[in-house]
């Protein structure tokens, strides 16, 4: 068996405040003198029983991480961390995914707010030998009106590069808000060219993976994985090359599935979509995108061959120019070529 850490691969699905270290959460807290609930400082915080996993603890303690994160330096901090952290893992590309909003009254707006995480992106790309770009994203819970606003500040920084804007998503209680109220928000983001990649197939069903698809057209979905529980559905989503953002822990620590051994990983892959393995949070989730690999490898008994391919599909549904992918894709035949 090959080092994971050294398989090149593309990192897409990471929050900006989830990926957060439990080390500078604490130290934040302090600095700002904020209480946060011991079960975020505990190292696992989501290790409780699956009836209370759910998402209103996970989102009450979101909200309170979130608290901690206090302006332009501490912005700074955790995309620099993030990108580290990302890079040790043999990430050659983050898309980090932000929603300005929460940050903004400490900076002077939401403008301001993607400035700086798009400056620090850019010199954490420089730091630490990986290219960060960033996915803006609206909140389910806020006006659509919200998410047009934002759409359009988005569009002003697209690019494929680091420490640009490469795409547009719609994350939050899935169960929360009208679809099909965001299209146009959408519709925004796409005509600057970027990326669609709304959150959805996570905490409901196919029914809605078919209203996020008609009404956001996503290139990828973040999670999707409830997606395989109507095969017609998955086979559409396939043929039209819509790559799913999979994140195990995050499934498991939002009790969508019991186990690891139960998230649809192998059949996913089996139906042929093209899955990007990402780590949402690892604050809440207590694992960051290595371990996500290792779980395909020693839970789903994924062999080197197909890890190799698993990074291959992260890399070709990112973002990233076709210069810095055909580097990527080669590193992995790389990885695959040296003895095991
Ligand atoms: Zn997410």
């Amino acid at each position: 068996m090959r080092d994971l850490s050294k398989l090149p691969k593309a990192h897409l699905h990471l929050h900006f405040t989830g990926s957060m270290r439990v080390e500078t959460l604490r130290e934040l807290a302090a600095e700002h003198r904020v209480r946060v609930p011991s079960a975020l400082v505990d190292d696992d915080p989501l290790r409780v029983p699956a009836d209370e996993r759910g998402w209103f603890r996970f989102q009450r303690l979101y909200d309170a991480a979130r608290a901690c994160v206090r302006g332009e330096a501490d912005m700074r901090r955790l995309v620099d961390e993030a990108a580290a952290d990302d890079a040790a893992e043999g990430s050659g590309r983050l898309e980090i995914q932000v929603d300005p909003t929460s940050y903004a009254p400490f900076v002077g707006g939401i403008t301001p707010a993607v400035e700086i995480v798009l400056d620090a992106a850019k010199a954490a790309s420089a730091a630490h030998g990986i290219e960060v770009a960033v996915v803006v994203a609206a909140s389910r819970m806020r006006h659509p009106l919200d998410a047009r606003t934002l759409a359009r500040l988005a569009a002003r920084y697209a690019g494929e590069g680091p420490g640009e804007v490469v795409g547009f998503g719609l994350s939050n209680d899935e169960r929360h808000g009208d679809t099909a109220e965001f299209a146009a928000a959408f519709r925004i983001a796409h005509r600057a060219g970027l990326a669609s990649v709304p959150h959805g197939g996570e905490l409901l069903g196919p029914s809605h993976v078919r209203e996020v698809v008609t009404a956001l057209r996503p290139d990828r979905l973040g999670h999707g994985v409830r997606a395989g529980e109507d095969p017609r559905l998955l086979a559409e989503l396939v043929a039209d090359g819509v790559a799913f953002e999979v994140c195990p822990a995050s499934n498991v620590g939002l009790g969508v599935y019991p186990a690891l051994a139960d998230v649809p990983l192998g059949s996913l892959v089996d139906a042929g979509a093209q899955v990007a393995l990402g780590a949402d949070d690892p604050l809440l989730f207590g694992s960051r995108l290595l371990d996500q690999y290792e779980t395909a490898r020693h839970v789903h008994g994924f062999s080197d061959p197909e890890l190799a391919d698993l990074a291959r599909s992260s890399i070709r549904a990112s973002r990233a120019s076709s210069a810095t992918k055909a580097r990527l894709l080669a590193g992995v035949d790389e990885w695959l070529a040296s003895p095991a």
